[in-house]
């Protein structure tokens, strides 16, 4: 390699936020969830997985965090292996937004947003709810930037729509400032105008906080409106990796075509304005 491609490739792996290399995942009854993945994400992309159900795209997320292990290769997140010994280290830089929203829907929305601290409070504290006074005023910031108000502050989350839950969702990803969001079918529960609000959210919030985004969807217009790149997964393999502009008709077909059906037919890639 010649000096100026070392230095190139020197300043690229400094920017990289995440780095998979050559990833496989079998899971222990032997299904093979992902296939030599080898992908790196530049810190402060907003990249959209994109794929069927099934293609692997929340095996990719959860390897991140070390919600489950590669069974080939290496993830890095900021340059640092993802490992049983480093995810202490790890998880309170690596925020999840679910699809499902994973709220506790009995306790209000602070509660909830506060929750988002967890991962660094002692025990004690987190056993006896004591938040301290800058993470109180950290969650309501929070809540007033994702557009809720000061009379949502104390209502349970049981009482708020979807779209309302997926901002508490969002607002508790930011109260620890993560380096690196998953989001994992964040709008797949949302109808179609919703959706867009939540995708909207989740893009300004994180270029404000100058989060890393890992991003799952199977909506191809979404991806092509809100994606700074577009990586799309087919059967644990990547058949796309490029800009929205360049994920034309064939790439979206593709994600779908030759694809064995897992229980039934694949869904045809779903448009936004089928689904309205
Ligand atoms: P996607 O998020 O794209 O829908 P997943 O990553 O959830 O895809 O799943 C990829 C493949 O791995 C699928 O065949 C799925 O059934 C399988 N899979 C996911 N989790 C497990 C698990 N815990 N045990 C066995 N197979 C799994």
């Amino acid at each position: 390699m010649n000096r100026a491609r070392a230095a190139e490739s020197a300043e690229s792996a400094e920017s990289d936020m995440l780095v998979f290399k050559a990833i496989g995942k079998r899971y222990a009854d032997g299904t093979q969830a992902l296939s030599d993945v080898s992908l790196r994400v530049p810190a402060g992309q907003f990249c959209v997985l994109l794929g069927a159900s099934g293609a692997g795209k929340s095996t990719l997320l959860r390897l991140v965090n070390g919600l489950d292990i590669a069974t080939q290769g290496t993830v890095d997140v900021d340059g640092v292996r993802v490992q049983g010994s480093s995810l202490a280290r790890i998880r309170p830089r690596v925020a999840m937004i679910h699809q499902q929203f994973n709220l506790v829907t009995r306790a209000s929305v602070e509660r909830n947003v506060l929750n988002g601290l967890l991962p660094t409070l002692p025990l004690w504290r987190a056993l006896a709810a004591l938040f301290p006074l800058p993470a109180r005023r950290r969650a309501c910031e929070l809540i007033a930037a994702v557009g809720l108000g000061e009379e949502h502050l104390r209502r349970r989350v049981a009482e708020l729509s979807g779209g309302q839950q997926q901002r508490v969702g969002i607002a508790r990803a930011f109260m620890l400032d993560p380096a690196v969001v998953l989001a994992d079918e964040p709008v797949a529960s949302l109808d179609p105008r919703t959706s867009r609000e939540i995708m909207t959210l989740l893009r300004s919030q994180s270029r404000q906080h100058a989060a890393t985004v890992l991003c799952s969807l199977h909506q191809i217009d979404l991806a092509r409106e809100f994606a700074d790149r577009i990586v799309a997964l087919r059967d644990g393999q990547v058949v796309f990796d490029g800009t929205p502009a360049a994920f034309d008709d064939a790439s979206a077909v593709a994600i779908y075509a030759g694809s064995a059906p897992l229980q039934g037919p694949r869904p045809r890639p779903r448009l936004i304005a089928e689904a309205a």
